[in-house]
């Protein structure tokens, strides 16, 4: 068994391939240095507790998962790439040309960031995914430094909300109307906007970044970012930009082998790659369709999962392994996402990006610190629920309304 890619997902795998009985041999191949770690932290806690001389091995180490004793005989293969796969000849290469045989394989090489397409200037512009990423924006932050977020989805948000904790002066750029749309729908993103300024964060929408600005040619900071100009014109100082632009799934490994690659890997409800009974795909890279909303392959880019999908996946791959009929169940995992910003917690369920009416259930919108629950609907159904400082014991009643589809929330409640 060959697990491809190091995170949350590929350890979730390898060790639910243990826990449900495989005891054949498996190998998970990562390419970070680091074994498996958590990422939420870097762009909240662990960005703002860590010192300005934090090494991104100190903070790989922090977070790193509690190794758990079924996986305890597991491969690892740190600090190595893989660059391709012949699923014909069931191979997987990695960078040092070394060919690893399988006899099922796990896809779990997730997602990295979207880059702005200007290379240069190439100094003072960072992204956050990794350890070393949070360390090498860490390591430039001071209290004053000018910082421009160029894009303001959640990790965008967040990212504002600690580097202006940090003493960051924070501007934030999102060409949609609101930050965070996708997620949270235009009500709810419109009354995140307001909190985020009246915090201190500058925000500009409506206008996306154009071009980033280098120092004077000649001089010795010619390739270190000095401002970003605005589709609009206009132009905002930076010490530091932030590109938090989204992300595309890593992919291209798997390239030469028929599979639609458009945007990760398409799976069926079992998490089997098209086409196929022997390769699996978890977490942020596996696109499959959720019957809880409806028969379209998506990816879901929420820790919750990559260990349910590996769990789901183990099963599958153990049932082709040893012959035996897959469960009939479909697998209709719940998504949850959490995000922190500003003192404000915000909690949801379900998927609210497919709603096309939101429904303020508790609280009010103007005042989110108070505690504001809001139901997110498509037609009839309640497909997502938004919780902001909502006691946690107060949750799961609020994510029951996720099952029972068609009727109010309000009413339900
Ligand atoms: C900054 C940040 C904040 C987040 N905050 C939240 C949050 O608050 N709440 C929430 O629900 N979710 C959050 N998430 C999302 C959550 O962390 C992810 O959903 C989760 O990490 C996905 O795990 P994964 O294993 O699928 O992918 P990843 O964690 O991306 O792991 C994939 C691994 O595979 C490696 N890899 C890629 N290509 C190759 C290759 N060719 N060969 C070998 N290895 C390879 C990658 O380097 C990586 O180590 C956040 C994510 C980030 C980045």
């Amino acid at each position: 068994m060959v697990v491809a890619g190091a995170g949350l997902g590929g350890l979730r795998a390898a060790e639910q391939l243990r826990a449900q009985g495989f005891t054949g041999e498996i190998t998970v191949v990562g390419d970070e240095p680091y074994p498996p770690y958590n990422r939420p932290p870097l762009s909240k806690e662990a960005l703002l507790s860590s010192g300005d001389a934090v090494r991104a091995a100190e903070l790989a180490a922090s977070l790193a998962f509690r190794p758990r004793a079924a996986a305890g005989d597991v491969r690892w293969r740190l600090g190595r790439t893989v660059v391709a796969a012949d699923l014909t000849a069931r191979s997987i290469t990695l960078d040092d040309g070394e060919v690893l045989g399988w006899g099922a394989l796990v896809v779990a090489t997730g997602l990295r960031p979207r880059r702005l397409p200007q290379t240069a200037p190439a100094r003072g512009r960072h992204t956050i995914r990794t350890a070393a990423d949070a360390a090498g924006l860490r390591h430039e932050v001071r209290p004053g430094v000018r910082v421009v977020v160029v894009g303001g989805g959640f990790v965008g948000c967040e990212a504002a909300a600690t580097l202006a904790a940090l003493g960051c002066a924070v501007s934030v750029v999102e060409p949609l109307p609101v930050p965070m749309v996708r997620g949270v729908g235009h009500r709810v993103g419109a009354a995140l906007l307001e909190h985020h300024r009246a915090a201190g964060v500058q925000f500009v929408t409506g206008t996306g970044v154009s071009r980033l600005i280098g120092g004077r040619p000649g001089h010795p900071d010619a390739d270190r970012v000095r401002g970003v100009v605005l589709d609009d014109g206009r132009t905002l100082d930076a010490d530091l930009v932030v590109e938090s632009v989204g992300s595309q799934a890593t992919v291209e490994w798997l390239d030469g082998n028929g599979l639609d690659l458009t945007d990760g890997v398409v799976c069926d409800n079992h998490l089997r790659v098209e086409g196929r009974a022997d390769v699996v795909a978890v977490g942020d890279v596996a696109r499959f369709p959720n019957p809880r909303f409806d028969s379209v392959p998506r990816r879901v880019e929420h820790w919750c999962i990559p260990g349910e999908t590996a769990r789901r996946a183990a099963g599958t791959l153990i049932a082709h392994l040893n012959g035996t009929a897959l469960p009939d169940a479909s697998f209709a995992p719940l998504p949850s996402f959490w995000s922190d910003q500003f003192g404000l917690r915000l909690q949801s369920f379900g998927a609210p990006g497919l709603a096309d009416r939101v429904e303020v259930l508790e609280g009010e919108l103007g005042q989110l610190p108070a505690g504001v629950a809001v139901g997110c609907h498509r037609g009839g159904e309640v497909v997502g629920v938004i919780l902001i400082n909502i006691p946690p014991a107060r949750h799961p009643g609020y994510r029951s309304l996720l099952s029972s589809a068609a009727t109010p929330a309000a009413q339900l409640l």
